[in-house]
């Protein structure tokens, strides 16, 4: 056994606490002044520039729950955040000044699936945000260093947040193998379905065909990949032989609706969160052509491509962005997407 000094990392004039949006119930959101943790010689001390509002944390907001994760004590909401290092523990190596993104889920490292590199499926694992673990809506955080991905100076800390979402869309379409010349449906133009949408472009899909319910939705997702839009409240699909459909909606029929476009042997991916169980799913149809019907969880490895993707060119992260709000009215972006459907991706700014 090793012993090693460890030097106490320098923390002077650094802060000792932060201003941060907690959940304590549905409909409760307070800005409060929280301790901050103390910075270990793995962490980093991070100043927040800008966090992002996605589905999870409306339902919070508005159920006080997400699923199956019930919120049961004040938590600070928010897994999709970027910001610049102000301090790094002793062994951490990142420096003071570096813009970062942070990677949200914290798996073990140690399971038989960590070591697998299907870290994203880690049942040990925490994510920040995720009730009771506290999030990223707050002015300072501490998070290790493994959590944080480098920005390049094209991607300002301001807008870094959407690279979580992004990295979303990166893992759905990794998991659809979406190949060049592809034909790919994608259900739901909210913003992980217009990012997957963009990505898919990236990737060489010949065709891109996204539908929703909301016309003001699908009339952007042409300025993101998309070669044809359907409202599929007004329109029936009329599509066959598609390569792949990637669900984005988390609804149901859009699902069943989905795959009965696709060509033998294709593959449809669910991203958008699904029902505990569900019925309609034609899957005699699956097993007739055997279309392989898989699922896409957070991400794995997809965060360094969702930065170059955008660093590129090749993804346009500031369209998605629609509107910004300032940490006090963290409580007015968390209903923005509803009371003005034609958001797409919400920030808050510090
Ligand atoms: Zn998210
Ligand atoms: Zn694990």
């Amino acid at each position: 056994m090793t012993t090693q000094t460890i030097p106490a990392a320098d923390t002077a004039g650094l802060p000792s606490g932060t201003q941060a949006a907690v959940l304590h119930g549905a409909g409760d959101l307070r800005i409060e002044h929280k301790p901050l943790a103390t910075l270990g010689p793995n962490d980093v001390l991070v100043e927040m520039r800008s966090g992002g509002i996605c589905g999870s944390d409306m339902h919070y907001y508005a159920d006080g729950r997400n699923g199956t994760n019930v919120l049961r004590q004040p938590t600070v909401l928010g897994h999709e955040g970027a910001g610049v290092v102000i301090a790094a523990g002793a062994q951490a190596s990142v420096a003071a000044g570096t813009a970062v993104v942070i990677e949200p889920a914290l798996p073990c490292r140690d399971c038989p699936t960590c070591l697998s590199g299907r870290y994203n499926l880690c049942p040990a694992g925490t994510c920040f945000g995720s009730p009771p673990t506290d999030g990223l809506f707050a002015r300072h955080v501490v998070v290790p260093e493994r959590a944080v991905h480098q920005l390049p100076d094209s991607i300002p800390a301001e807008i870094g947040a959407a690279i979580e979402p992004l990295a979303v869309a990166v893992w759905a379409v990794e998991r659809a193998q979406v190949q060049p010349g592809h034909r790919v449906l994608i259900t739901g133009a909210g913003p992980i379905g217009l990012l997957v949408s963009q990505v898919a472009a990236a990737r060489g899909a010949a065709e891109i065909v996204v539908t929703d319910v909301n016309d003001d939705r699908l009339a952007v997702a042409t300025k993101f990949g998309a070669t044809r839009t359907v409202n599929t409240a007004a329109t029936p699909l009329d599509l066959t032989n598609m390569d792949r459909l990637i669900e984005c909606s988390g609804n149901t029929k859009a699902l069943a609706d989905g795959i009965q476009t696709l060509a033998p042997a294709a593959r449809a991916t669910v991203v958008g969160q699904a029902r505990p169980t569900v019925d309609g799913i034609p899957l005699g149809f699956l097993q007739r052509y055997e279309i392989d019907l898989v699922t896409a969880f957070r991400y794995a490895h997809a965060f360094p491509t969702a930065i170059e993707l955008a660093s590129s060119g090749a993804v346009d992260l500031r369209s998605i962005i629609t509107s910004t709000y300032p940490l006090e009215e963290a409580a007015a972006a968390l209903t923005a997407p509803v009371t003005d459907p034609t958001n797409l991706k919400v920030l808050i700014t510090y």
